[in-house]
Order: C-alpha cells, then sequence, then structure tokens
C-alpha cells in the first residue's frame, strides 16, 4: 500500500525519538539538553514547511503558516514533545509531526486556506520534572499557575532556576499566552493508548470528550495483632477489608452503565510482616467517566460502599479528594468535521472517550477542541514498547489533512 505522508512521519518520529537522555530508551524531560535539541530539530521541520517560527518563553515550538493574508486567525495544531521515562516515541510526537507534515504537504502546493494554521509543540505534558502537567497549554491559553515556578525536582532545582538556566526568562512566561480571538479552534491528534480501535479494526477515530478524573486516598484502620492467637471472628483485619474495597470498586465500574473506570493503583500495609495482622492501610482510587455528572455519582457510590465495608468490618475509614479534572466535552461542531474527513478517506466513523488527559484540558480555556485516535498495537502506550503502523500513521495524516483543507470556522461563538 503506497504511504502518502507516513513514511515521512514515521521517519520523523524515529529521529526525534534518538534525542534521548538515555540511548536504549526514550526519556526527554521538560528544560533539559534534549528539550533544546528535540526543539531546534522540530523548529527546523517547521521551517521547511513554510512556517515562521518561535520559541516561546515556557519552551513550547510554534510554527505559522499564513492564510490568503496575513493576520487571520488560526487552526490551532498541536501535541507534546516531552515525554515519561523509559517511553514509548508516538505519544505526543505523532500529532506534532504529522500536523508539521501536513503543513509541509499545503505549502508544496502553494495552497493557502482563509484562515492561518499554527502548529505546536508542547514543553511539558506529561509533568514528570516538577510533578505538575500540562506546563506548556496552561502557559499558551493563560492558565499558567506562577506557583509551580517554586516546584522542585529530584535534584532541589526550582523550576524557576531551571528555567533560568535553560536561557528562558519565568517573567516572560505570561507573553505565552494567546487569546480566544486568535484560535478558531484546537485540534489534536494522538496516538490512542488504548485498545479500543484496534478491536474496532479502524486506524482512526473521534474522541467525544477527555474523561475528567477523581483521585480518592484511602485508609482504613483496624487492630494490628499476632497472626497466631487472635482469633479470625475477633480480627479487625485493615488489609482484608481493603481487598474487599477493591474488589468492590471493581464491580462498581464493571458494571457501571456510564461507562466509569476505576483503579486502585496504590496499596501500604502497615506494619507489613508476615506474622501480623495488618492494623493500617493506604489505598488511592483513581475514577474516570466521561462526563463530570456521572464521575460524582460513581464517586458517592463508591464512597458508600467502602463506607459500608468499614462499618460492617469494624474498621476506621478516612477518604479524602486529593486531584479533581473536569470532562473536556470535544465541540460538537468540531466532531463532526472530524467525522466528515474520516468517511471521506473511506473509514467508518466510531466515536471513543479519551481516558489519558491531553493538552486539550488546558486549551480549552481559550478555543472550542477536538482530538483524532489513531489506533496503536495492543493498547500499549508510556512503554518502549508503543507502536504505530506506518499505515496508520498515514491514515492519520490524510484525516488531519483532509479536515485542514476543508475546515470550516464555526463563525462568532456564542
Ligand atoms: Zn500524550
Amino acid at each position: 500500500m503506497s504511504s502518502f505522508l507516513g513514511d515521512e512521519i514515521v521517519g520523523r518520529i524515529s529521529r526525534l525519538a534518538a534525542i534521548s537522555e538515555t540511548s536504549e530508551q526514550l526519556t526527554r524531560i521538560f528544560l533539559t539538553e534534549e528539550h533544546r535539541a528535540a526543539a531546534d530539530l522540530l523548529l527546523s521541520w517547521m521551517r521547511d514547511a513554510g512556517m515562521h517560527v518561535q520559541f516561546d518563553a515556557i519552551g513550547n515550538v510554534c510554527g505559522r503558516y499564513e492564510g490568503e493574508r496575513p493576520a487571520l486567525p488560526c487552526l490551532m495544531l498541536g501535541s507534546h514533545y516531552d515525554s515519561v521515562r523509559e517511553a514509548g516515541k508516538w505519544d505526543g510526537p505523532l500529532g506534532l509531526i504529522t500536523a508539521i507534515s501536513c503543513v509541509a504537504d499545503l505549502h508544496k502546493r502553494e495552497r493557502r486556506l482563509p484562515f492561518a494554521i499554527e502548529v505546536i509543540g508542547f514543553a511539558d505534558e506529561e509533568g514528570v520534572r516538577f510533578a505538575s502537567t500540562l506546563l506548556g497549554s496552561r502557559a499558551v491559553a493563560g492558565t499558567f499557575d506562577e506557583r509551580v515556578l517554586d516546584a522542585k525536582d529530584n535534584a532541589g532545582i526550582s523550576m524557576r532556576d531551571a528555567l533560568f538556566q535553560f536561557g528562558l526568562d519565568p517573567a516572560h512566561i505570561g507573553a505565552a499566552a494567546r487569546s480566544r480571538s486568535e484560535l478558531l479552534a484546537y485540534i489534536e491528534l494522538h496516538i490512542e493508548q488504548g485498545p479500543v480501535l484496534e478491536a474496532q479494526n479502524l486506524p482512526v477515530g473521534v474522541v467525544t470528550a477527555i474523561s475528567g478524573a477523581t483521585r480518592l486516598a484511602a485508609s482504613l484502620t483496624g487492630m494490628a495483632g499476632h497472626a497466631g492467637t487472635v482469633p479470625m471472628l475477633l480480627r479487625r483485619d485493615a488489609l482484608a477489608g481493603a481487598a474487599e474495597c477493591i474488589v468492590a470498586i471493581e464491580e462498581f465500574c464493571r458494571t457501571d452503565r456510564g461507562g466509569s473506570v476505576g483503579t486502585v493503583g496504590y496499596i501500604h500495609a502497615m506494619p507489613g510482616a508476615t506474622n501480623v495482622i495488618p492494623g493500617q492501610v493506604s489505598f488511592t482510587i483513581d475514577l474516570r467517566a466521561v462526563s463530570d455528572a456521572h464521575r460524582n455519582l460513581a464517586v458517592a457510590d463508591i464512597v458508600r460502599k467502602i463506607e459500608d465495608i468499614a462499618r460492617r468490618r469494624k474498621l476506621l475509614l478516612q477518604v479524602d479528594v486529593t486531584h479533581e479534572n473536569r470532562t473536556v466535552p470535544c465541540a460538537p461542531w468540531l466532531k463532526a468535521q472530524v467525522s466528515e474527513a474520516i468517511t471521506g478517506e473511506g473509514y467508518r466513523v466510531f466515536e471513543l472517550p479519551s481516558g489519558a488527559g491531553h493538552d486539550g484540558m488546558a486549551m480549552i480555556d481559550i478555543a472550542d477542541v477536538a482530538m483524532v485516535f489513531v489506533r496503536c498495537r495492543g493498547g500499549i502506550s508510556h512503554h518502549p514498547d508503543e507502536h504505530v503502523d506506518v499505515a496508520d500513521a498515514d491514515a492519520g495524516a490524510r484525516v488531519l489533512l483532509r479536515l485542514i483543507e476543508n475546515f470550516r470556522p464555526r463563525g462568532t461563538r456564542e
């Protein structure tokens, strides 16, 4: 099968992936030498694609391809180019590199559109270094929280100092912010990072919403005791109670018609000895759903269930919300245009939510958002085995290019 832009995209994905802290596995962290080298490479590709480029105050790479006349509002395309540790090479760069290739194709054909196109590579989405995510897109959306400048990395370097050392001035971050009137929409292509499109045998899908998430910290307190002397009926085993809670959470989400997903990803039992009944256990709950209303109901139901378990087992329960992200719905008018582009390329339209977070969560503050997902192998992501077939990268590029060329601004916003 002939590949239109797929080969170029896959080649560039590999070249960018070579810029890594370690040679065997991809690790590219905010405000490092690798960040700089990756930015230089991306900016050179943007220039080759006929864009005016700029490196902004938070370290985002920005390219602008003018429309039929200068200073028109833009359709913004983007994704991130930082990575987690021991990452795959597609998460982030696929969307960014595909967007650059699409603009390069327009440039080659000398095609100008009635709007400008901007491609943006966000410097930090994953939040590995300073434990604060969406730094690049929050700066662009004008919602960057200056307090995170005091956050320190593992080496004790503050973000403020790291920016200075990198040659950026934290006082200028405000200048990276864009206004709603400059943007017609924000569209991001991204690998799915899950197994759904593969199961549907489809190369691309339309994202309905970026699921909101609630994270809870729970602790159960019972009574520690001797594993040999305390009869079973007199025990208050906090770990057995936690186990029952975990299974109840799984069961709730499995049978939840609203399609919530729940995960207990961390558990710690104390005192943690083979011959001691666990007296105290702490664990986390990560709960996501496509609508905020549904997620809030699910959180309330789950808390009620684990309260019942704790009461029955005479355990003391403490539950706290540690993190909450609202759901970001993709704009219906944009989803319709994504669907049209998918149909136009001969694929069946399939809608799915994004369980993972993305830069659109920040961009929604200044623009309507849409996302196109591209199938990945085995649903594997945040792992070196992350893989996208060249034919699927190509399909993604065709859809995105068709979407751009047929893009119709919404006009006046309500
Ligand atoms: Zn990503």
